[in-house]
């Protein structure tokens, strides 16, 4: 029977690209995140025409509880499970701490954070059940190591890093688990979004952001593709890779090993 994968922030970037990987693997998804209704639309109606495989929408927001549980508790009523768990949805703010506004920071540990643990808990009890899952928590390098100016960020991808080893030993023995993947730079809209932020913060050109901030420290100087991260994802959620929990891994070109 196919198996089914809920990807959080699947409406864009790096989570689009984990769904579609996932579909063209054979699972059948669901979609979650925000944007216009026809984009959204018309991409599940190609992953679905393209793969073969159920794909549905789910539009609960990331940073409310109650709309989490309710979406996982929609895609097991409908599916019998989630049975690959990919946390991705993300946000991002760029500000020194002392002017860091009080209310980015509760969203970027809402998004980045907290909404892992508010899947996770909807989606264990029909992975127990089965004996087998996987959760895929989408971190970043600076779940690793810190950059300024990104003090909410950093502090969540952190966190989610911790939650994923606590939650990978808690099921070690059930069948499922629990990895984070650590991108460098990838450009999608949540990189691009920042590069007017970073060049106002720092005072220097968005070309120069590109160059001298963002991929300074990534030795191969080039951004991770999407498709990369998209790769890793799905081995983790193979079979094959039964032995890889706990793990955080990057995915960075090199960064974080300077
Ligand atoms: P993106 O902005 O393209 O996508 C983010 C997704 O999250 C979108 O689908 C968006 O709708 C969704 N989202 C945001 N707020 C939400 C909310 N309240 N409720 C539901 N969905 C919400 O960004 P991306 O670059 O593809 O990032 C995806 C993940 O990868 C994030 O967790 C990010 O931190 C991580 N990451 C990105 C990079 C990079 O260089 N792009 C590097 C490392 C890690």
């Amino acid at each position: 029977m196919a198996r089914t994968a809920l990807i959080t922030g699947s409406t864009s970037g790096i989570g689009a690209g984990i769904a579609e990987a996932l579909a063209r693997a054979g699972c059948n998804v669901v979609l979650n995140g925000l944007g216009a209704g026809g984009e959204i639309e018309a991409l599940r109606a190609r992953l679905a025409q393209e793969h073969g495989v159920d794909v549905r929408y789910d539009g609960a927001d990331m940073t409310r509880p109650a709309e989490i549980a309710a979406m996982v508790e929609r895609a097991v009523a409908a599916f019998g499970a989630v049975d690959v768990l990919v946390n991705n949805a993300g946000i991002q703010h760029v500000a020194a701490v002392d002017e860091f506004p009080v209310e980015r920071w509760d969203a970027i540990l809402a998004v980045n954070l907290s909404s892992a643990f508010h899947t996770t808990r909807a989606a264990l009890p029909a992975m127990r059940r089965n004996g087998w899952g996987r959760i895929v928590n989408v971190a970043s390098a600076h779940a690793l190591v810190a950059s300024p100016f990104k003090s909410a960020y950093v502090a969540a991808k952190h966190g989610l890093a911790g939650f994923t080893k606590c939650v990978a030993l808690e099921v070690a023995q059930a069948g499922i688990t629990v990895n984070a993947i650590c991108p460098g730079y990838v450009r999608t809209p949540l990189v691009d979004a920042q590069i007017p932020d970073q060049a106002r913060t720092r005072g220097i050109s968005e070309e120069e952001v590109v160059q001298k901030i963002m991929l300074a420290g990534q030795p191969t100087k080039r951004f991770v593709g999407i498709d990369e991260v998209a790769a890793l994802a799905v081995y983790l959620a193979s079979d094959a890779a039964q032995s890889i929990t706990g793990a955080v891994l990057p995915i960075d070109g090199g960064w974080t090993a300077q």
